[in-house]
């Protein structure tokens, strides 16, 4: 019997809570801030960035959304950048990706202050992060959202064999560390790793992030495994798939995050909670 994590409503609870520390710090006159980047005009990243605007904004987060034309040059961001850095009413600055040819994400991540780096890209927090740190610093938020997804569901991580398909510094990487850290066994697979099938049936825990759609086969997948699918995808028919074929898995995995509903949801609630976290660190420490 698979059971399917409902993302929906593990990030509805997780935003009510969210709303609640943002009132309480809004009793001490802290409005935790974030600003939301977006550069030209790519369709999928308007949506995310507006609903990450609107989801902040239902919180009582003071939130911006700058857009730039696809034509800014890296200066010029770098240099919006800076102000937002400068901006006492800003906690986390997001920019969003895909960036046009003539910038450099990783120009870009270096240029957020390691305190405002509320998507946890910058090198010191990934450097923090792959070091097994204590302490207070943020983390890449779709991995943050999956974590919340395994201790809501509880999911036994210590010793668990546990194999990554995707090695984005987005997803891949960071999930990677904080499996690791959490005592995981996990492995990091790619485009060039041989005999796929043959890994990914040997994992007690799967997630795939790759964006090729219904990559991972009933075939694929271990029974009673936990299957985590990351990938959203548009079909040619308009309807949304994952990274897994969903009606395949679906008997066979023990827990199994569906496309949409799952994941997605779970990165924004992650986004608006480490904003707050941001905004409490920067004051309280
Ligand atoms: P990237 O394009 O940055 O990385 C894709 C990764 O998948 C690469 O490491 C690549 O390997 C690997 N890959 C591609 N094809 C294959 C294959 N046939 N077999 C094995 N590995 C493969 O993608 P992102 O990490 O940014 O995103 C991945 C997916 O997750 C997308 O669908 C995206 O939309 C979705 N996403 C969803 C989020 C959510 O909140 N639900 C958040 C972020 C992303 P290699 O390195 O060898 O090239």
């Amino acid at each position: 019997m698979t059971t399917l994590i409902d993302g929906k409503a593990l990030a509805k609870k997780t935003n009510e809570i969210t709303q609640q520390r943002v009132s309480s710090l809004a009793h001490q006159g802290i409005t935790p801030g974030i600003a939301v980047v977006i550069v030209g005009e790519d369709p999928a990243s308007l949506i995310y960035t507006r609903n990450k605007h609107r989801k902040a904004q239902k919180l009582g987060i003071y939130s911006v959304l700058n857009q730039f034309p696809a034509t800014i040059s890296q200066a010029e961001l770098l240099t919006e950048i800076d102000r937002l850095n400068a901006d006492e009413q800003i906690d986390g600055i997001l920019v969003q990706q895909p960036l046009p040819v003539q910038i450099d994400p990783a120009v870009v991540t270096q240029a957020i202050a390691p305190d405002k780096d509320v998507d946890g890209l910058n090198p010191l927090n990934l450097g923090k992060l792959f070091a097994g740190e204590g302490g207070h610093y943020p983390v890449a938020c779709t991995p943050r959202g999956i974590m919340k997804m395994f201790s809501e569901y509880h999911v036994d991580l210590t010793g668990a064999n546990v194999v990554i398909v995707g090695r984005s510094i987005l997803v891949g990487k960071p999930m990677l560390a904080l499996l690791n850290n959490a005592n995981a066994t996990v492995t990091l697979a790619g485009s060039r790793t041989k005999n796929l099938s043959a890994l990914t049936r040997s994992a007690d825990i799967l997630i795939v992030a790759t964006g090729v759609p219904q990559l991972i086969k009933e075939a694929d997948v271990k029974d009673g495994a936990v299957v985590i699918d990351v990938g959203i995808n548009r079909l040619p028919s308009g309807k949304l798939a994952g990274d897994v074929d969903f009606a395949g898995v679906k008997d066979k995995a023990r827990l199994l995050t569906p496309v949409p509903g799952g994941v997605g949801p779970m990165t924004i609630a992650s986004l608006m909670e480490q904003t707050v976290d941001l905004a409490q660190w920067r004051h309280h420490g």
